[in-house]
């Protein structure tokens, strides 16, 4: 019988939420404690019935009254707001904590799991982005794991394994490249979203298929592989591979490179995460190398997604500046999303408020949330 796995998801509605509990659903030794979304109450509600969690969260409180009355013959506690999901992310039973909210949301509910001694399955890349130094510094602290779930960091994580980190010479981050892949910034002009939404290899949520095309999400996942890995960003490469069959690989000392090769399917590097060291058997959606006559690299053109070159600048000089490009980068997608600027404008609003707001050195939780706000102000009043 294999281990029982206790888990908390946060962001069980979205794209990651929903393919962990098709995780559960397969792997049997998975039981869930704590669920959230921001509004869908709807699909949370079915969630609650058939998990049978203890707490849930909706962040939205008009929506949390809601969804109260809805289960009210089920024993799940109803919460709202952000201390609320603090609530779902800390509740005792779980041993590990699944962050699959989308943006800066998930860095206080990550840090209030740590601090109760609980594992992190990591999706919310964000968290590391704004608040990379804290977190890693009290994971080690109180002795809790910070497991990749976005793919790429799970391929570098498996890629690691076994090896000793200072014979690491770099880490080779893949990139779809998304499906503005060889446009130049003329034919990026007139983007609609639409367009910005397709994205070629993988159905996700809108924040991150937007910034899948802009390079701004490949830009975050340096960030977030230089904390994770502990590496500098010199050291991290970035390289498009079209077909998202190699998830990502490390180059050590004496030039070989390893690799983790799997089809494009997150729910391998969900499982891994969760059933870490262990790797339970998982139906369908095997690598199928003759789908494939030829795998493809290029370097990626930082002329047209400069954003990918503001988020090396942020790696680099660090401090309050990376909140900055994820907080701009929020506020410019949103406005985006809504149809109140060019797909051209996100990047160029994010460099703005790159050179406008003051880079803060080792900034504390309060400082990032305050650089946070300034940023998405800076941002929406530009239009
Ligand atoms: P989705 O937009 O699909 O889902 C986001 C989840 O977070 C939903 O449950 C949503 O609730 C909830 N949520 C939204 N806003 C807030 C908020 N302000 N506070 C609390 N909860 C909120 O996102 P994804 O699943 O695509 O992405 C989640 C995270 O995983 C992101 O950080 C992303 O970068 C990362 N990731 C995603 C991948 C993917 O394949 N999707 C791949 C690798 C990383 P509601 O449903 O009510 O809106
Ligand atoms: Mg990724």
């Amino acid at each position: 019988m294999e281990k029982i796995h206790n888990i908390s998801i946060i962001g069980s509605t979205g794209s990651i939420g929903t393919q962990a509990l098709e995780v559960v659903d397969e792997c049997k030794n998975i039981r869930v404690w704590g669920l959230s979304s921001y509004s869908n109450i709807e699909l949370l509600e079915k969630q609650i019935r058939k998990y049978k969690p203890k707490i849930a969260c909706v962040v939205n409180e008009e929506r949390a009254k809601e969804l109260k009355i809805k289960v009210r013959d089920t024993d799940c506690k109803i919460v709202s707001s952000n201390e609320g999901l603090c609530e779902v992310s800390t509740v005792d039973e779980a041993e590990t904590v699944l962050t699959a909210v989308v943006g800066i949301s998930g860095l206080l509910p990550t840090i209030e799991a740590i601090k109760k001694n609980k594992n992190i399955a990591l999706a919310n890349k964000e968290t590391l982005v704004t608040g990379g130094h804290i977190v890693t510094k009290l994971a080690k602290e109180y002795g809790v794991k910070l497991l990749p779930v976005d793919s790429e960091h799970s391929a570098i994580f498996q890629s690691l394994e076994g090896n000793r980190p200072e014979d690491v010479k770099r880490i080779i981050l893949t990139a779809s490249g998304g499906p503005f892949f060889g446009k130049t910034a003329k034919d990026l002009e007139n983007v609609t979203v639409e367009d910005a939404l397709n994205h070629p290899n993988w159905s996700m949520g809108a924040k991150v298929t937007i910034d899948s095309s802009t390079l701004v999400n490949k830009g975050l996942e340096v960030i977030e592989a230089k904390w994770l890995f502990n590496v500098d960003s010199d050291k991290i490469k970035v390289l498009i591979h079209r077909q998202s069959v190699i998830h990502s690989m490390v180059e050590y000392n004496d030039n070989a490179v390893i690799a983790q090769l799997g089809a494009p399917d997150m729910k391998l590097p969900i499982q891994y995460a969760i059933e870490y060291p262990n790797r339970l058997p998982m139906r369908g959606n095997e690598l199928d190398f003759e789908k494939y006559d030829t795998l493809t690299f290029n370097k990626p053109d930082t002329d047209t997604f400069f954003a990918l070159e503001l988020a090396m600048k942020g790696a680099k000089l660090g401090g309050s500046l990376p909140t900055v490009f994820n907080s701009a980068d929020e506020a410019a997608v949103d406005l985006f999303l809504k149809g109140k600027i060019k797909y051209l404008d996100i990047s160029r609003l994010i460099a703005e408020a790159m050179d406008e707001i003051k880079n803060i050195e080792n900034p504390t939780i309060e400082q990032i949330l305050q650089v946070d706000k300034i940023s998405r102000e800076f941002v929406y009043s530009r239009v």
